[in-house]
């Protein structure tokens, strides 16, 4: 049987899809904008939930760029890395309070699948930056994907668009 990306909820309605909010037009991006995404946005509003982990973790925007020091969001939630922002601010408990507020809201809505923004310190699905390793994206996840991944949520990355909306419009 194929695989369901929209699964019912408890109730037996369709359960909601959370989205990175800069996706969806939202001027949450650290620099002011956004990363509007034509495909996504299209989806029945009904049916989304918008997250900004960091607005959610505290911070303001525009804010400085952030990135993990040593490893990434998988590794910082066992406590084995943190996040700086480019003035040297540590902000790991922002991008820590982001993630496990964007899991609340997506556990009280019976959230199964996370669409996400690539490469974010938050939301990337499987590249981010990581200042030890140089200056291109390398595999690994950012906080709130790797927390949500760890809670049995499917997180998907908005650069594998091709693959997945196909199945997603099928369940819809
Ligand atoms: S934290 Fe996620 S939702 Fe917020 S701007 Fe960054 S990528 Fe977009």
């Amino acid at each position: 049987m194929p695989e369901l990306f929209l699964l019912l909820d408890k109730q037996g309605d369709r359960a909601v899809i959370l989205v990175s909010a800069c996706l969806l037009g939202n001027n949450c991006k650290y620099n002011g904008g956004n990363n509007y995404t034509k495909e996504i946005a299209k989806l029945e509003r009904d049916i989304i939930l918008p997250v900004c982990p960091e607005e959610l973790g505290g911070l303001l925007t525009p804010r400085l760029p952030a990135q993990f020091d040593r490893a990434d969001g998988e590794a910082l939630l066992d406590g084995r890395c943190k996040v700086w922002d480019t003035n040297g601010n540590d902000v790991t408990h922002n991008f820590l309070s982001g993630a496990v507020k964007a899991l609340a809201m997506a556990q009280r809505r019976g959230v199964h699948t996370a669409i996400l923004k690539e490469r974010s310190p938050s939301c990337g699905v499987s590249s981010v930056y990581i200042t030890e390793r140089g200056t291109a994206p390398v595999v690994g996840m950012g906080v709130t994907a790797a927390l949500l991944k760890k809670n049995g949520i499917k997180v998907l990355s908005d650069e594998k668009l091709q693959q997945w909306l196909p199945l997603i419009e099928r369940d819809l």
